[in-house]
C-alpha cells in the first residue's frame, strides 16, 4: 500500500464537509489524523503553513480545504473563490513539500471540466474547451491545483494526486440558501414550507439542468483507495455514476421532508451548465463503488439536519 498501516495523515481542511469526511474514514481505519482549527492556522499564510507541517511531519497530507459555495456564491465572488483557493493550493503544497512530505491527495471539482464536454466526462476532457462562466474562477483555482500536483510529480518524483469529485452532499453541508448548493438548500427550502403550511416553494432556473450527487462518506472510502493504491499523473473522477434533473431531484426532497404542494422556478436566476455527469470507470477498475443510495443518502442528511436544529 501507498499509505503505510497507522500512518499520519493531515487532513486540512477538517471541519468542511470533504475534510471530516474523510478524517471520519481514515481514522475509522486505524490511521491517524492530525488536524489544525483555522484559528490556530490560516491556511493561506504560506509561511506559517509550512512551518507548521515542518514540524507535524504527517506521512500524507489530503488537501480538502477550500472555499466553496453555490452557483449564486461563484457568481458573486469570483475574487475570493480564485484567490483564496489559490492561496491555499500554495500553502499547503509548497509546505509539505518542504517539509519532505511523500504524499498528498488534492480534491478538485467536476467543474474543472469545459462546459460542453461529451458525457459521461471522463479525465482526459480536461482543458480541452471553454469552462462554464458561472464557477470559472473556482474551476480555474482547482485546475491550477491539478497542474501544481502534476508538476511536482514530473519535477520531483513526489507521489501527489487528484480526485475529482462530482456534487457532494451529506452531514456538515452548508443550508444557507443564498451561498450553498442546490440539495442542501431545497432541504432546507422544503423543510421550511412544510413546517410553515406553505402551498408552494419557488427554486432556481428552470429545473432542466442535470446533476450527479455523491454522499461525501463514500467519497471519503474513494480517498482512502486513492491514497493506498493511486500514483498516476491524471486526477481521478469520484461520482456515483448517474445524474438525474434538477426537477426530478426536487420532487425526491420534498418527498423525504414531506412538502406536498406546488413547485415553482424562478427563471431569472441561473442554470449553470447544462449536465455534469463523471464517467467513473477509472476509479472503478481500482475496486471502488458508491455504496449509498441517493434517496437514503438524502434522508440521512435530512435528519441530521434537522437534529442540529433542535438540539
Ligand atoms: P452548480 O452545480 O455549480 O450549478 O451549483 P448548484 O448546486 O448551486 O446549482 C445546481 C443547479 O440547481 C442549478 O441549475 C441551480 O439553478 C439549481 N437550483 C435550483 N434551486 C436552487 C437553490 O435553491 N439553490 C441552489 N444553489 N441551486 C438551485
Amino acid at each position: 500500500s501507498l499509505l503505510p498501516e497507522r500512518a499520519r495523515v493531515f487532513v486540512a481542511g477538517h471541519r468542511g464537509l470533504v475534510g471530516s469526511a474523510v478524517s471520519r474514514r481514515l481514522a475509522a481505519q486505524g490511521y491517524e489524523v492530525l488536524t489544525r482549527t483555522r484559528a490556530e492556522l490560516d491556511l493561506r499564510d504560506a509561511a506559517r503553513t509550512a512551518a507548521e507541517l515542518s514540524v507535524l511531519r504527517p506521512d500524507a497530507v489530503v488537501l480538502a480545504a477550500a472555499k466553496v459555495g453555490g452557483i449564486m456564491a461563484n457568481s458573486a465572488q469570483p475574487v475570493q473563490f480564485l484567490e483564496e483557493n489559490l492561496q491555499i493550493q500554495l500553502s499547503v503544497m509548497a509546505g509539505a513539500h518542504a517539509a519532505g512530505v511523500g504524499r498528498l491527495l488534492f480534491l478538485g471539482s467536476s467543474c474543472i471540466y469545459p462546459k460542453h464536454a461529451a458525457q459521461p466526462i471522463t479525465e482526459d476532457a480536461l482543458l480541452t474547451g471553454p469552462l462554464e462562466p458561472t464557477n470559472e474562477a473556482y474551476a480555474v483555482a482547482k485546475i491550477a491545483g491539478i497542474v501544481q500536483v502534476q508538476s511536482y510529480r514530473r519535477q520531483y518524483g513526489a507521489s501527489y494526486i487528484s480526485a475529482m469529485p462530482t456534487n457532494l452532499y451529506g452531514p456538515g453541508d452548508n443550508f444557507d440558501l443564498e451561498t450553498g448548493h442546490v440539495l442542501p438548500a431545497l432541504i432546507r427550502r422544503f423543510h421550511e414550507a412544510a413546517a410553515e403550511g406553505r402551498e408552494e416553494v419557488v427554486l432556481w432556473g428552470s429545473g432542466t439542468p442535470r446533476r450527479e450527487f455523491l454522499h461525501v462518506d463514500d467519497l471519503a472510502a474513494a480517498c482512502e483507495v486513492l491514497l493506498r493504491s493511486y500514483d498516476g499523473d491524471e486526477p481521478v473522477n469520484v461520482g456515483c455514476g448517474s445524474d438525474l434533473t434538477i426537477r426530478e431531484l426536487a420532487a425526491t426532497v420534498a418527498e423525504v421532508t414531506g412538502f406536498t404542494g406546488r413547485i415553482a422556478w424562478d427563471t431569472s436566476r441561473p442554470d449553470g451548465t447544462p449536465r455534469k455527469l463523471l464517467d467513473i470507470s477509472r476509479l472503478a477498475q481500482l475496486g471502488w463503488k458508491p455504496a449509498i443510495p441517493l434517496r437514503d443518502g438524502i434522508a440521512a442528511t435530512y435528519a441530521h439536519w434537522r437534529g442540529g436544529l433542535d438540539g
